[in-house]
């Protein structure tokens, strides 16, 4: 089987999952304030649990981000390439992650 890399299938998921994650992005995290707290502890663990919600949120963010980038690739035909070096990206890897924007080569070497 060649390698290649299925656009269409890749594209029916990158938008599945841009909605996905815009609609738990879209998701309002509950404030400060609107509660009563019984005691101090339960408070710090609704002030952990926001915070985590929000680095969640930043995670998800980071991954729309790239999912736009990688149907904006679908679009202008570069998609598969590694954004840094240019070489394309294994169809396996792609099938894993399909947002992937470098190859794992690169992926290996920065921490983004
Ligand atoms: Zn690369």
């Amino acid at each position: 089987m060649a390698e290649t890399v299925d656009a269409a299938g890749a594209r029916a998921t990158l938008e599945a999952k841009a909605a996905r994650l815009r609609e738990s992005i879209g998701e309002p995290i509950e404030g400060p304030g609107q509660m009563t707290y019984g005691s101090q502890a339960a408070a710090a663990t609704h002030v952990f649990e926001q915070q985590r919600d929000l680095a969640l949120r930043d995670h998800e963010r980071a991954q729309l981000a790239l999912v736009i980038d990688a149907l904006a690739q679908l679009d202008d035909g570069t998609y598969g390439t590694c954004r840094s070096c240019g070489r394309a990206i294994a169809p396996a890897r792609l099938e894993a992650i399909p947002w992937a924007a470098s190859c794992i080569d690169c992926a290996r070497h920065s921490p983004r």
